[in-house]
């Protein structure tokens, strides 16, 4: 699609008056793959986030372990420490979700916040779910939440610098720090991690 094609409609002619502030959420940003490793389809054989559950925690960013429900890094982070809650189940809707799952999810989508707080003091979070693929998803068939810590300013040069960003803590070790420093008893990794 060439520039020519697009018709661009400023957002001030449906929102409401101008503020000058600059709109840092942006969800469409939050998907976990990029269209290079994308799953071929829907299915559970193609599903990262259910393969990931079998193999060890290191590997697969694993950082805490519920019944129902773990969390884990996003590989593609939109900031240090974005988290992911989800439940082991193949499952797309979140209302869909069993009582039970639901409020695993929720649980360990506290603890998360608590943990990042804990490890990263970050000033704010964008917490939620992108519901299919219309909707930014990056796997649409297995629904996840999003746990992202934020910082004044960490969103300033995005739309300078395009599709690259500046991560200054390499996955593995935030993930060892995160996984240690998640209570026991709020869905940690059997494995430990301390
Ligand atoms: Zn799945």
């Amino acid at each position: 699609m060439s520039d020519e094609d697009a018709t661009t409609v400023p957002a001030g002619d449906f929102g409401p008056p101008e503020d000058g502030l600059q709109r840092l959420w942006t969800p469409h940003r939050m998907v976990y793959i990029g269209g290079q490793d994308k799953p071929a389809d829907g299915t559970v054989g193609q599903c990262p986030f259910c393969r990931i559950p079998a193999g060890d925690d290191e590997q697969g960013l694993v950082v805490a372990r519920g019944a129902e429900c773990y969390a884990l890094l996003n590989l593609y982070p939109y900031n240090s420490g974005h988290l992911m809650v989800l439940p082991y189940r193949h499952v797309s809707d979140y209302v869909d979700l069993t009582d039970s799952e639901t409020a695993e999810l929720a649980a360990m989508t506290q603890t998360a916040v608590r943990t990042l707080g804990a490890v990263y003091s970050p000033a704010g979070y964008n917490i939620g779910m992108n519901q299919g693929e219309v909707a930014g998803a990056g796997i649409a068939a297995h629904l996840h939440q999003h746990v992202v810590p934020r910082w004044l300013g960490d969103a300033n040069f995005l739309p300078v610098a395009g599709q690259t960003k500046a991560l200054p803590e390499l996955l593995a070790d935030t993930r060892a720090r995160l996984a240690a420093a998640w209570p026991s008893g709020a869905g940690s990794t059997s494995e430990g991690g301390r």
